[in-house]
């Protein structure tokens, strides 16, 4: 049996045929989401609008502050609730 190379090709059509296989790949805030298509792993995330668009590296570096301030925000809250 012949092993067939992987080329990402292929895949690229398939997602131009029958479009993106996206899965969330990280949660950044309860509703900014970062989604990687399982196919050709092109990666897109949710904007400030609510409206799902590229991940470029500038959306990358804001969803990385969101996540940040997202997370600060939380261990707060939690530690309010503990101390109250
Ligand atoms: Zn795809």
């Amino acid at each position: 049996m012949k092993k067939t190379k992987r080329s990402p090709a292929p895949m690229k059509l398939y997602c131009n045929l029958f479009g993106h296989n996206y899965e969330v790949s990280k949660n950044v805030t309860s509703h900014v989401k970062e989604y990687t298509c399982k196919c050709c792993k092109k990666e897109l995330t949710t904007n400030s609008d609510g409206d799902l668009t590229e991940l470029t590296p500038k959306f990358r570096e804001v969803n990385s502050i969101l996540e940040t301030m997202y997370v600060r925000r939380l261990e707060r809250t939690r530690e309010h609730v503990l101390t109250s």
